[in-house]
Protein backbone atom coordinates (compact mmCIF):
# COMPACT_ATOMS: atom_id res chain seq x y z
CA UNK A 1 0.00 0.00 0.00
CA UNK A 2 1.34 3.69 -0.79
CA UNK A 3 1.45 5.42 3.01
CA UNK A 4 -1.87 5.79 3.85
CA UNK A 5 -1.02 9.22 6.08
CA UNK A 6 -2.77 12.09 4.55
CA UNK A 7 -0.04 14.50 3.79
CA UNK A 8 -0.54 17.32 5.71
CA UNK A 9 0.62 15.15 8.68
CA UNK A 10 3.34 12.92 7.34
CA UNK A 11 6.09 15.68 8.77
CA UNK A 12 4.76 14.55 12.13
CA UNK A 13 5.95 10.57 12.90
CA UNK A 14 6.38 9.87 16.38
CA UNK A 15 6.31 12.21 19.20
CA UNK A 16 10.11 13.04 20.75
CA UNK A 17 8.20 12.17 24.03
CA UNK A 18 7.05 9.29 23.00
CA UNK A 19 10.74 8.22 21.41
CA UNK A 20 13.08 9.33 24.20
CA UNK A 21 11.04 7.77 27.22
CA UNK A 22 11.20 4.94 24.88
CA UNK A 23 15.49 5.21 24.84
CA UNK A 24 15.42 5.80 27.93
CA UNK A 25 13.42 2.45 29.25
CA UNK A 26 15.56 0.66 26.16
CA UNK A 27 18.75 1.94 28.06
CA UNK A 28 18.10 2.08 31.44
CA UNK A 29 18.55 5.62 31.51
CA UNK A 30 17.66 8.23 33.56
CA UNK A 31 14.59 10.44 31.71
CA UNK A 32 14.96 13.48 31.99
CA UNK A 33 13.36 14.14 29.04
CA UNK A 34 9.65 13.73 29.17
CA UNK A 35 7.51 16.35 31.42
CA UNK A 36 6.20 14.23 34.25
CA UNK A 37 6.69 13.89 38.10
CA UNK A 38 7.17 11.18 39.38
CA UNK A 39 5.83 11.55 42.61
CA UNK A 40 2.04 11.89 43.17
CA UNK A 41 -0.48 14.78 43.72
CA UNK A 42 -2.01 15.47 46.68
CA UNK A 43 -3.41 12.41 48.53
CA UNK A 44 -7.15 13.53 49.46
CA UNK A 45 -7.46 14.12 45.26
CA UNK A 46 -6.69 10.65 44.68
CA UNK A 47 -8.98 9.49 47.62
CA UNK A 48 -11.88 11.23 45.71
CA UNK A 49 -11.30 9.78 42.28
CA UNK A 50 -11.41 6.26 43.86
CA UNK A 51 -14.40 6.76 45.92
CA UNK A 52 -15.80 8.44 43.01
CA UNK A 53 -15.13 5.12 40.98
CA UNK A 54 -16.62 3.36 43.85
CA UNK A 55 -19.87 5.55 44.01
CA UNK A 56 -20.83 4.38 40.31
CA UNK A 57 -19.52 8.04 38.86
CA UNK A 58 -18.72 5.76 35.78
CA UNK A 59 -21.02 6.55 32.46
CA UNK A 60 -20.99 9.74 30.39
CA UNK A 61 -21.13 12.70 32.33
CA UNK A 62 -22.62 15.89 30.63
CA UNK A 63 -20.48 17.20 27.27
CA UNK A 64 -19.73 20.37 28.69
CA UNK A 65 -18.40 18.50 32.06
CA UNK A 66 -19.59 17.82 35.40
CA UNK A 67 -21.20 21.00 36.93
CA UNK A 68 -19.15 20.65 39.75
CA UNK A 69 -15.83 21.37 37.73
CA UNK A 70 -17.08 23.81 36.02
CA UNK A 71 -18.33 25.97 38.85
CA UNK A 72 -14.67 24.92 40.63
CA UNK A 73 -12.87 26.11 37.49
CA UNK A 74 -14.90 29.56 37.55
CA UNK A 75 -14.32 30.12 40.95
CA UNK A 76 -10.86 29.92 40.34
CA UNK A 77 -10.19 32.31 37.56
CA UNK A 78 -12.00 34.51 39.67
CA UNK A 79 -10.29 33.57 42.52
CA UNK A 80 -7.13 34.24 40.82
CA UNK A 81 -7.55 36.35 38.11
CA UNK A 82 -10.27 38.23 38.31
CA UNK A 83 -12.06 36.88 35.82
CA UNK A 84 -15.67 36.11 35.53
CA UNK A 85 -16.79 33.17 33.74
CA UNK A 86 -20.20 30.98 33.24
CA UNK A 87 -19.90 28.13 34.35
CA UNK A 88 -23.07 27.39 32.11
CA UNK A 89 -21.71 28.69 29.25
CA UNK A 90 -17.83 29.87 29.58
CA UNK A 91 -16.32 26.91 31.18
CA UNK A 92 -16.09 23.21 28.96
CA UNK A 93 -13.86 20.39 30.44
CA UNK A 94 -11.26 18.73 28.02
CA UNK A 95 -9.51 15.48 27.70
CA UNK A 96 -6.20 17.40 28.96
CA UNK A 97 -4.95 20.47 27.40
CA UNK A 98 -4.28 18.65 24.21
CA UNK A 99 -8.19 18.05 23.17
CA UNK A 100 -8.21 22.06 24.02
CA UNK A 101 -5.35 22.85 22.06
CA UNK A 102 -6.79 20.70 19.28
CA UNK A 103 -10.44 20.85 19.23
CA UNK A 104 -9.70 25.14 19.34
CA UNK A 105 -7.92 25.70 16.45
CA UNK A 106 -9.80 23.14 14.54
CA UNK A 107 -12.97 25.22 15.50
CA UNK A 108 -11.54 28.85 14.42
CA UNK A 109 -9.47 27.85 11.78
CA UNK A 110 -10.66 27.58 7.75
CA UNK A 111 -8.43 25.74 5.88
CA UNK A 112 -5.41 28.31 4.80
CA UNK A 113 -5.88 30.20 7.90
CA UNK A 114 -2.68 31.02 8.90
CA UNK A 115 -1.87 30.61 12.90
CA UNK A 116 1.06 32.20 14.99
CA UNK A 117 3.15 30.36 17.08
CA UNK A 118 6.04 31.02 19.34
CA UNK A 119 9.26 28.68 18.46
CA UNK A 120 10.15 26.32 19.95
CA UNK A 121 6.82 25.47 20.34
CA UNK A 122 4.88 22.54 22.27
CA UNK A 123 4.63 19.81 19.93
CA UNK A 124 0.76 19.30 19.48
CA UNK A 125 0.51 23.26 18.47
CA UNK A 126 2.59 22.10 14.82
CA UNK A 127 0.16 18.83 14.63
CA UNK A 128 -3.04 21.16 15.46
CA UNK A 129 -2.44 23.59 12.93
CA UNK A 130 -1.64 21.05 10.25
CA UNK A 131 -5.33 18.91 11.15
CA UNK A 132 -7.01 22.14 10.91
CA UNK A 133 -5.42 22.47 7.91
CA UNK A 134 -4.07 26.05 8.21
CA UNK A 135 -0.42 26.99 8.14
CA UNK A 136 2.11 27.92 11.36
CA UNK A 137 3.93 31.31 10.86
CA UNK A 138 6.44 30.79 13.47
CA UNK A 139 8.09 34.01 15.56
CA UNK A 140 11.42 32.96 17.01
CA UNK A 141 12.04 33.47 21.22
CA UNK A 142 15.85 34.31 21.42
CA UNK A 143 18.06 34.59 24.50
CA UNK A 144 18.56 38.31 25.66
CA UNK A 145 19.91 38.87 28.98
CA UNK A 146 19.85 34.83 30.17
CA UNK A 147 15.88 34.17 29.20
CA UNK A 148 14.00 33.57 25.70
CA UNK A 149 11.73 36.71 24.13
CA UNK A 150 10.66 37.68 21.08
CA UNK A 151 11.06 40.56 19.04
CA UNK A 152 7.84 42.59 18.89
CA UNK A 153 8.94 43.96 15.48
CA UNK A 154 8.62 40.10 14.35
CA UNK A 155 5.49 39.48 15.84
CA UNK A 156 4.27 42.21 14.14
CA UNK A 157 5.65 41.17 10.41
CA UNK A 158 4.02 37.83 11.65
CA UNK A 159 0.64 39.20 10.80
CA UNK A 160 -0.74 38.70 7.47
CA UNK A 161 -4.54 38.96 5.69
CA UNK A 162 -4.82 34.91 6.78
CA UNK A 163 -3.92 35.44 10.06
CA UNK A 164 -6.58 34.03 12.59
CA UNK A 165 -5.21 33.78 15.79
CA UNK A 166 -2.36 33.61 17.83
CA UNK A 167 -1.20 30.60 20.61
CA UNK A 168 0.43 31.93 23.50
CA UNK A 169 1.85 29.41 25.83
CA UNK A 170 2.94 31.11 29.23
CA UNK A 171 4.88 29.90 31.46
CA UNK A 172 6.46 28.63 28.31
CA UNK A 173 7.76 25.26 27.57
CA UNK A 174 10.06 24.42 26.41
CA UNK A 175 12.01 27.25 27.48
CA UNK A 176 10.65 28.08 30.95
CA UNK A 177 10.14 31.81 30.37
CA UNK A 178 7.03 32.67 31.78
CA UNK A 179 5.81 36.58 29.43
CA UNK A 180 6.20 39.48 31.02
CA UNK A 181 3.05 41.85 31.14
CA UNK A 182 5.08 44.45 28.62
CA UNK A 183 5.25 41.34 26.21
CA UNK A 184 1.56 40.11 26.77
CA UNK A 185 0.80 43.94 25.96
CA UNK A 186 2.44 43.72 22.66
CA UNK A 187 0.91 40.20 21.78
CA UNK A 188 -2.62 41.90 23.33
CA UNK A 189 -1.86 44.95 20.96
CA UNK A 190 -1.40 42.80 17.65
CA UNK A 191 -4.67 40.70 18.12
CA UNK A 192 -7.06 43.28 19.22
CA UNK A 193 -5.45 45.46 15.99
CA UNK A 194 -5.68 42.74 13.95
CA UNK A 195 -9.17 41.21 15.29
CA UNK A 196 -7.06 38.00 16.07
CA UNK A 197 -7.90 34.85 18.51
CA UNK A 198 -5.66 34.30 21.17
CA UNK A 199 -5.77 30.78 22.47
CA UNK A 200 -3.26 30.65 25.52
CA UNK A 201 -1.84 27.54 27.34
CA UNK A 202 -1.42 27.95 30.59
CA UNK A 203 -0.91 25.06 32.10
CA UNK A 204 2.29 25.74 33.79
CA UNK A 205 0.03 28.48 35.40
CA UNK A 206 0.85 27.94 39.14
CA UNK A 207 4.13 26.65 38.61
CA UNK A 208 6.42 29.83 38.47
CA UNK A 209 9.39 30.85 40.67
CA UNK A 210 11.32 33.46 42.07
CA UNK A 211 7.86 35.25 42.93
CA UNK A 212 7.45 35.67 39.09
CA UNK A 213 3.81 36.17 38.51
CA UNK A 214 1.79 34.57 35.62
CA UNK A 215 -0.20 37.12 34.08
CA UNK A 216 -3.61 35.26 31.68
CA UNK A 217 -3.39 37.35 28.51
CA UNK A 218 -7.21 37.20 28.90
CA UNK A 219 -6.77 39.61 31.90
CA UNK A 220 -5.41 42.55 29.17
CA UNK A 221 -7.97 44.89 27.84
CA UNK A 222 -9.70 43.96 25.44
CA UNK A 223 -8.51 40.09 25.48
CA UNK A 224 -10.91 38.41 27.45
CA UNK A 225 -13.58 38.83 24.45
CA UNK A 226 -11.15 36.88 21.99
CA UNK A 227 -9.51 34.81 24.09
CA UNK A 228 -9.59 31.04 24.38
CA UNK A 229 -7.81 30.34 28.09
CA UNK A 230 -6.25 26.52 28.25
CA UNK A 231 -5.62 24.84 31.14
CA UNK A 232 -5.57 21.39 33.18
CA UNK A 233 -4.72 19.58 36.04
CA UNK A 234 -2.02 17.45 34.62
CA UNK A 235 0.73 19.77 35.89
CA UNK A 236 -0.82 21.48 38.84
CA UNK A 237 -2.07 18.69 41.01
CA UNK A 238 0.60 15.82 39.25
CA UNK A 239 -1.65 13.73 37.87
CA UNK A 240 -0.28 14.19 34.34
CA UNK A 241 -2.63 10.85 33.23
CA UNK A 242 -5.69 11.87 34.19
CA UNK A 243 -5.79 14.06 31.10
CA UNK A 244 -8.82 16.31 32.66
CA UNK A 245 -8.11 20.16 31.60
CA UNK A 246 -10.61 22.65 30.48
CA UNK A 247 -11.42 25.81 28.59
CA UNK A 248 -12.63 29.43 29.71
CA UNK A 249 -13.80 31.66 26.82
CA UNK A 250 -16.75 33.98 25.99
CA UNK A 251 -19.98 32.18 24.97
CA UNK A 252 -19.30 32.00 21.47
CA UNK A 253 -15.83 30.90 21.76
CA UNK A 254 -16.95 27.94 24.09
CA UNK A 255 -19.82 26.95 21.62
CA UNK A 256 -17.69 26.69 18.53
CA UNK A 257 -14.58 24.83 20.46
CA UNK A 258 -17.53 22.07 22.33
CA UNK A 259 -19.01 21.38 18.42
CA UNK A 260 -15.84 20.33 17.51
CA UNK A 261 -15.15 18.63 20.69
CA UNK A 262 -18.10 16.74 20.85
CA UNK A 263 -17.15 15.04 17.62
CA UNK A 264 -13.36 13.97 18.91
CA UNK A 265 -14.14 12.55 22.60
CA UNK A 266 -18.12 13.89 23.28
CA UNK A 267 -17.42 14.20 26.61
CA UNK A 268 -14.02 13.70 29.04
CA UNK A 269 -13.52 10.94 31.92
CA UNK A 270 -16.13 10.93 34.79
CA UNK A 271 -14.06 10.39 37.88
CA UNK A 272 -11.34 12.78 38.03
CA UNK A 273 -13.52 15.54 37.46
CA UNK A 274 -14.86 15.41 40.87
CA UNK A 275 -11.59 14.88 42.31
CA UNK A 276 -9.96 18.02 40.07
CA UNK A 277 -12.83 20.10 41.28
CA UNK A 278 -12.15 18.91 44.67
CA UNK A 279 -7.93 20.07 44.19
CA UNK A 280 -9.17 23.59 42.70
CA UNK A 281 -11.01 24.49 45.93
CA UNK A 282 -8.78 22.21 48.89
CA UNK A 283 -5.04 21.44 47.31
CA UNK A 284 -4.05 25.08 46.47
CA UNK A 285 -2.15 25.02 49.59
CA UNK A 286 -0.44 21.84 48.24
CA UNK A 287 0.40 23.58 44.76
CA UNK A 288 1.66 26.07 46.94
CA UNK A 289 3.95 23.79 48.79
CA UNK A 290 5.07 22.18 45.14
CA UNK A 291 5.69 25.14 43.34
CA UNK A 292 8.09 25.19 46.17
CA UNK A 293 9.68 22.21 46.16
CA UNK A 294 9.77 22.35 42.40
CA UNK A 295 11.87 26.11 42.55
CA UNK A 296 14.37 23.71 44.47
CA UNK A 297 14.77 21.14 42.33
CA UNK A 298 15.33 23.85 39.22
CA UNK A 299 18.05 25.36 41.86
CA UNK A 300 19.26 21.63 42.30
CA UNK A 301 19.55 20.31 38.43
CA UNK A 302 20.83 24.15 37.45
CA UNK A 303 23.58 24.11 39.62
CA UNK A 304 24.80 19.83 38.78
CA UNK A 305 24.24 20.92 35.20
CA UNK A 306 26.58 24.27 35.65
CA UNK A 307 29.43 21.45 37.40
CA UNK A 308 28.67 19.33 34.68
CA UNK A 309 30.08 21.91 31.76
CA UNK A 310 26.78 22.92 30.70
CA UNK A 311 25.80 26.66 29.78
CA UNK A 312 22.49 26.76 31.88
CA UNK A 313 19.73 29.30 31.05
CA UNK A 314 17.06 30.13 34.50
CA UNK A 315 13.44 29.22 33.91
CA UNK A 316 11.56 31.57 35.38
CA UNK A 317 8.10 28.81 35.42
CA UNK A 318 7.80 24.95 34.24
CA UNK A 319 9.43 21.33 34.82
CA UNK A 320 12.36 22.43 32.38
CA UNK A 321 15.66 23.96 31.95
CA UNK A 322 17.26 24.59 29.20
CA UNK A 323 21.25 24.27 28.57
CA UNK A 324 23.42 24.85 25.71
CA UNK A 325 25.59 22.32 24.91
CA UNK A 326 28.63 24.16 23.34
CA UNK A 327 30.70 24.51 26.47
CA UNK A 328 31.13 20.46 26.41
CA UNK A 329 32.44 20.33 22.71
CA UNK A 330 29.01 19.80 21.07
CA UNK A 331 26.88 21.53 18.76
CA UNK A 332 24.61 19.55 17.70
CA UNK A 333 21.22 18.69 20.32
CA UNK A 334 19.83 15.90 18.17
CA UNK A 335 22.63 14.23 18.19
CA UNK A 336 23.56 15.11 21.66
CA UNK A 337 20.81 13.73 22.90
CA UNK A 338 20.50 10.40 20.75
CA UNK A 339 24.06 9.80 22.68
CA UNK A 340 23.56 11.21 26.06
CA UNK A 341 22.36 7.50 26.79
CA UNK A 342 25.45 5.61 26.40
CA UNK A 343 27.89 9.10 27.00
CA UNK A 344 25.89 9.09 30.70
CA UNK A 345 22.72 7.01 31.21
CA UNK A 346 20.90 10.06 30.84
CA UNK A 347 17.56 11.03 28.72
CA UNK A 348 17.27 15.23 28.01
CA UNK A 349 15.15 16.56 24.71
CA UNK A 350 16.89 18.23 21.98
CA UNK A 351 15.33 21.23 21.99
CA UNK A 352 16.05 21.95 17.68
CA UNK A 353 12.90 19.47 17.51
CA UNK A 354 10.16 22.34 18.53
CA UNK A 355 11.67 24.62 15.82
CA UNK A 356 10.10 25.30 12.54
CA UNK A 357 14.13 26.65 11.84
CA UNK A 358 15.96 24.25 13.82
CA UNK A 359 18.41 25.76 13.00
CA UNK A 360 17.80 28.76 15.63
CA UNK A 361 17.74 26.09 18.24
CA UNK A 362 20.58 23.87 17.28
CA UNK A 363 22.43 23.69 20.41
CA UNK A 364 19.79 23.49 23.29
CA UNK A 365 18.87 20.71 25.12
CA UNK A 366 16.20 20.75 27.82
CA UNK A 367 16.27 18.92 30.84
CA UNK A 368 12.83 18.04 33.26
CA UNK A 369 13.39 18.81 36.96
CA UNK A 370 10.07 17.36 38.20
CA UNK A 371 11.76 13.99 39.47
CA UNK A 372 13.05 13.07 43.06
CA UNK A 373 15.75 14.78 44.36
CA UNK A 374 17.79 11.30 44.45
CA UNK A 375 17.02 11.05 41.05
CA UNK A 376 18.38 14.71 40.19
CA UNK A 377 21.60 14.15 42.35
CA UNK A 378 21.70 10.50 40.29
CA UNK A 379 21.66 12.39 36.63
CA UNK A 380 24.14 14.73 37.77
CA UNK A 381 26.71 12.07 38.94
CA UNK A 382 26.60 10.10 35.88
CA UNK A 383 26.44 13.33 33.76
CA UNK A 384 30.06 14.50 35.43
CA UNK A 385 31.45 11.49 32.61
CA UNK A 386 31.05 14.36 30.26
CA UNK A 387 33.63 16.53 31.16
N1 LIG B 1 0.78 22.33 26.69
C1 LIG B 1 2.01 22.30 27.19
C2 LIG B 1 2.87 23.49 27.07
C3 LIG B 1 2.49 21.14 27.80
O1 LIG B 1 3.72 21.09 28.29
C4 LIG B 1 1.64 20.03 27.86
C5 LIG B 1 2.11 18.70 28.39
N2 LIG B 1 2.47 18.58 29.49
C6 LIG B 1 0.36 20.11 27.36
C7 LIG B 1 -0.04 21.28 26.77
C8 LIG B 1 -0.58 18.95 27.39
O2 LIG B 1 -1.34 18.93 28.54
P1 LIG B 1 -2.31 17.72 28.86
O3 LIG B 1 -1.47 16.60 29.35
O4 LIG B 1 -3.24 18.26 29.89
O5 LIG B 1 -3.01 17.36 27.61
N1 LIG C 1 4.39 18.07 28.24
C1 LIG C 1 5.36 17.06 28.47
C2 LIG C 1 6.73 17.57 28.08
O1 LIG C 1 6.87 18.61 27.48
C3 LIG C 1 5.13 15.79 27.71
C4 LIG C 1 3.78 15.51 27.19
C5 LIG C 1 3.79 14.36 26.22
O2 LIG C 1 4.47 13.38 26.42
N2 LIG C 1 3.07 14.52 25.16
O3 LIG C 1 7.68 16.89 28.37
Amino acid sequence: MEEPLVGRMREFGTTVFATMTKLAVDTGSINLGQGFPDTDGPARMLERAVEAIKGGLNQYPPGPGVPELRQAVSDHRKDWYGLSYDPGTEVLVTVGATEAIAAAVLAVCEAGDEVIVFEPFYDSYGAAVALAGAVRRPVTLRVDAGRFTFDPAELAAAVGPRTRAVLVNSPHNPTGTVFTRAELEEIAAVCREHDLIAITDEVYEHLTFDDVEHVPLATLPGMRERTIMISSAGKSFSVTGWKTGWICAPPSLTRAVQTVKQFLTFTSSAPWQLAVAFALREEMEWVAAQRAALQAKRDRLMAGLRTAGFEVLRPAGTYFVQTDIRPLGFDDGLEFAMRLPELAGVVAIPTQVFYDRRERGRHFVRFAFCKKDEVIDEAVTRLQRLG
